[in-house]
């Protein structure tokens, strides 16, 4: 069979195995880009806002059903500790708990079976440090300013508004830009998704046991109904890790596509202006910023929380299209001649880029997975 978008040959199938282009009948140049089949989990739309497909994009379906419900079950216990004023309970376990997974998932993946989880810490270990830094410098000047009866004075919104965000994000990069200069083989576009992530989560658990701690010490007292307890540990156990893991991952990944330039033409897709950096860091300091503004100039628990979720949703839209285009763009041969097993649809598949079945970008799988049953060809299972 002839791909009509690369002009390669390919085993017939849903999915050209090399430029993973849609190849059914009713397929048309624009569908060819397949947003309705994300590269690193298929049965999704490229916008479709999935948290674990995101974050955890290594993932197959099973443990990204096992993981969805973790997440649930995590925030619900946490959510309870909250109502039940156990304070210090429910914020350390709000700042540990999306981290620890994070954490979990990569020993699981086994991503980097030579530098195990050392690279991985030590970016999640910078982007702590750096919070626990910026936290612990900023929080008096923020006190000073508060006036918790009569709102917050214009120095206040200025700085936890605008200069907080700003800075912790470029603080939030410089981890990965470590990796990205001096880790030159981890070159694909998800590790620079999984290092920008990390050093995000870092960063927030840090900051978010700092604030907890000053919140618990300091003179607003623990007063309010238990709803006021339990509903900023939603905010802070899920909604402010995933957006500083969102935003600093979208760089991140943008950063690491452009490595060694797209190349459009193999490629079902473009990056288009969302991919450009420039555009890509001023969309990540607007998610940061726009949601510590409202939060200042709204004040409102409930509020606070929706602002958190619509700016995580623009981070996790964002950052599922550059994954989805640089993904499609910079498929690679696996190179082990051998065949896998898709992880996404159960198909025994070729040592090529997609999976002719499903369309899953095989670079997108985890490494155990893309070596486990690799053999020599010809030597398939039935
Ligand atoms: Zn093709
Ligand atoms: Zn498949």
């Amino acid at each position: 069979m002839h791909c009509t978008h690369c002009g390669r040959e390919t085993p017939p199938g849903h999915y050209c195995v090399h430029c993973g282009a849609d190849l059914t009948e009713q397929a048309s140049a624009r569908t060819r880009a397949r947003r309705h089949a994300f590269a690193a989990n298929p049965s999704e739309h490229v916008y479709h806002p999935g948290i674990v497909s995101t974050f955890f994009p290594h993932f197959g379906p099973r443990r990204t059903q096992q993981m969805r419900w973790i997440l649930l079950a995590g925030i619900t216990v946490i959510f309870l500790i909250g109502l039940g004023r156990i304070v210090p309970v429910a914020t350390v376990a709000a700042a540990l708990f999306v981290p620890l997974l994070y954490l979990a998932y990569f020993y699981d993946v086994e991503l980097y079976e030579s530098e195990p989880l050392a690279v991985l810490g030590a970016t999640f270990a910078v982007g702590a440090l750096l919070g626990l830094g910026l936290s612990l410098s900023f929080a008096p000047i923020l006190q000073r300013y508060l006036r918790p009866l009569f709102g917050p004075r214009p120095e206040y919104v200025l700085l936890h508004g605008i200069a907080y965000p700003i800075l912790a994000q470029a603080l939030m990069l410089v981890g990965p830009l470590l990796l990205y200069f001096w880790r030159r083989r981890f070159d694909e576009v998800l590790d620079g998704l999984a290092f920008g992530a990390a050093s995000g989560l870092g960063f927030a658990a840090a900051q978010s046991i700092v604030l907890a701690w000053l919140l618990i010490t300091g003179p607003i007292q623990q007063a309010g109904p238990a709803s006021s307890w339990a509903i900023p540990t939603i905010r802070d156990s899920l909604f402010v890790p995933l957006l500083d893991a969102g935003t600093t991952g979208l760089i991140c990944a943008a950063l690491w596509a452009h490595r060694h330039g797209l190349r459009p033409a193999a490629g079902a897709a473009r990056l288009g202006w969302l991919g450009a950096l420039p555009v890509v860091i001023a969309l990540a300091l607007l998610l940061q910023v726009a949601p510590a503004l409202a939060t200042d100039l709204a004040r409102g628990l409930i509020e606070s929380l929706v602002w958190y979720g619509l700016a995580l949703l623009g981070a996790l839209l964002l950052a599922r299209h550059v994954l989805h285009v640089a993904l499609l763009a910079r498929a690679r041969e696996l190179g082990h001649g051998g065949v896998v097993r898709c992880p996404h649809c159960g198909h025994e598949v070729p040592d090529v880029p997609f999976c002719p079945h499903c369309g899953l970008a095989m670079r997108s799988i985890a490494k155990r997975a893309r070596t486990a049953r690799a053999e020599p060809a010809g030597g398939a299972e039935a």
